[in-house]
């Protein structure tokens, strides 16, 4: 039995940036973080495109598991703003979230993030042009990092926070239990007991999540499920909107329905991936810094949100239920060109190698129409258009599209406005809360809820 002043379950941003803060404002505190995955060197997706060339269900998966947490490989981009990326601003004000942001980007800076860009919408020509084009265009200031400086600052925190927090990797906590003096974790058969306890499990703990949160009679809400395809074209036709901003966050109102369709995710010149979420294929995309590892494209996600409350309420099954369709159709990840998508036909291995787009990703040639449900294809292909008028040849017959991109997003724990359950002491944070989907805000969560137990 191992005791210590403060526990955190997961090393993603969330709780790297709550030892991180511990270690500077309460370094007295004992601190253990206990991950289920591998630490960062030790983590290597199989899948090589040769030999392995789709998921094998490695347990732990080293792409959502590990020191890094999900967004280890990812694009590093973190948007500062309260208009997307989690509703952290609802529990400790906005400007609060604002300047821990902030703190948590001067903190990348620090530790290898300096000479990467922070782009900005202040100002942009492209909010007038959106507007008059039906399209609204959201404040943010994102960093950039990319996938390969992301990763060197990763490996400059965990040389810090290893001296001043014990690591236990490959450690998934089974089971919390509350105690008289705090809080009892089971990890096969090992066992910590610590005072405070702080979890931030993101989105590969949600199932884990919701069974602590049963256990502990916790109160939790659904929350809403986002779905659709990944847009892939060449990347001279949204220059003009990722050399200002690198990322365009632009949402449409549909005609037909009114259904908000937003863009998601934008990598210019970078490549689209495969993504692994407990067991299910679906489609992603990052960028390198590394001018030699750009490509001619850019891609991002098309995304339509979906919240089910009554009779049906499991949000995140009905987005599983999609993904699965196009996994056992495809075999995993469905590309189809836009001409034949709007031709009513599926696309071929020869059809794609005569498009004018060369796909990064080897997804199955077919038909996301089989796949997506008519309302969501409909606000995307409408969407489509709309992007046409501000950056022409989006809609051409050779833009590719991936499906399907599926953002699950974990059901909300009822938390106070410190982050904390019901329970004194113990703090949920990050996407594991439902609080959060994206990297600064789980940060900023981290950081905050740190702050709170250091005593400020
Ligand atoms: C491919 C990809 C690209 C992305 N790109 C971006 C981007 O560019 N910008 C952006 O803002 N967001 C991006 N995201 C989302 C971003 O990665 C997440 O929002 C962020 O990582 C959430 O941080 P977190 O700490 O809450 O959770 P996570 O990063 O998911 O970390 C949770 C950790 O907890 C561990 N864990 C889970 N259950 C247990 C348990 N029971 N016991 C012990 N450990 C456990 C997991 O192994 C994991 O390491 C991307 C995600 C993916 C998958």
């Amino acid at each position: 039995m191992k005791h210590y002043d403060v526990i955190i379950v997961g090393a993603g941003p969330g709780g790297i940036f709550s030892a991180y803060e511990l270690g500077r404002r309460a370094p007295q505190l004992s601190v253990a973080v206990l991950e289920a995955g591998h630490e960062l060197s030790g983590r290597r997706c199989p899948i090589d495109g040769k030999t392995v060339k789709t998921c094998i269900g490695c347990r732990p998966c080293s792409i959502m598991n590990g020191f890094g947490g999900a967004g280890a490989f990812s694009d590093g981009k973190y948007n500062i703003t309260n208009d997307f990326g989690g509703s952290l601003y609802e529990y400790i004000g906005r400007e609060e979230a604002l300047s821990l942001m902030h703190y948590v980007d001067e903190i990348n800076v620090e530790n290898g993030g300096a000479g990467t860009q922070m782009y900005s919408t202040a100002g942009s020509p492209l909010k007038k042009i959106c507007m008059q084009n039906g399209l609204q265009l959201l404040e943010a200031s994102v960093r950039h990092l990319g996938t390969d400086i992301n990763y060197v600052v990763l490996e400059n925190l965990y040389a810090k926070l290893r001296e001043e927090a014990d690591f236990f990797f490959n450690t998934h906590v089974d089971e919390i239990e509350k105690t008289e003096e705090g809080f009892r974790l089971r990890a096969g058969d090992q066992e910590f007991t610590c005072r405070k306890c702080i979890i931030s499990v993101g989105r590969s703990g949600s199932k884990w999540m919701e069974s602590v949160c049963d256990s502990l009679d916790i109160p939790t809400r659904s929350n809403r499920v986002d779905i659709g395809v990944r847009v892939e074209l060449p990347a001279a036709i949204f220059s003009h909107i990722t050399d200002a901003l690198y990322e365009g966050k632009i949402v449409y109102r549909t005609k037909k329905y009114e259904d908000l369709v937003r863009t998601f995710c934008m990598n210019p010149r970078g490549i689209v991936v495969n993504e692994n979420t407990n067991g299910i294929i679906t489609v992603n995309g990052h960028s390198f810094e590394d001018e030699s590892r750009k490509t001619d494209n850019t891609n991002f996600a098309l995304l339509v949100a979906k919240h089910f409350s009554i009779p049906f309420k499991d949000s995140n099954s009905y987005g599983e239920s999609i993904a699965r369709l196009s996994n056992m159709l495809g075999g995993g990840v469905i590309v189809q060109r836009f001409g034949d998508l709007e031709r009513g036909r599926r696309s071929t291995v020869q059809r794609i190698e005569e498009g004018t787009v060369r796909p990064t990703l080897a997804a199955t040639p077919g038909d996301l129409s089989l796949v997506l449900p008519k309302r969501i294809l409909d606000g995307i292909t409408e969407m489509i258009y709309a992007l046409d008028r501000i950056a022409p040849g989006t809609a051409g017959d050779d833009t590719l599209l991936y499906g399907v991109e599926v953002k699950f997003y974990n059901m909300e724990v009822e938390l106070n406005n410190d982050l904390e359950t019901r329970h004194p002491g113990l703090f949920v944070i990050g996407d594991g809360s439902g609080v959060t989907h994206s990297l600064s805000h789980a940060s900023a969560s981290g950081v905050y809820v740190a702050r709170k137990i250091a005593g400020e």
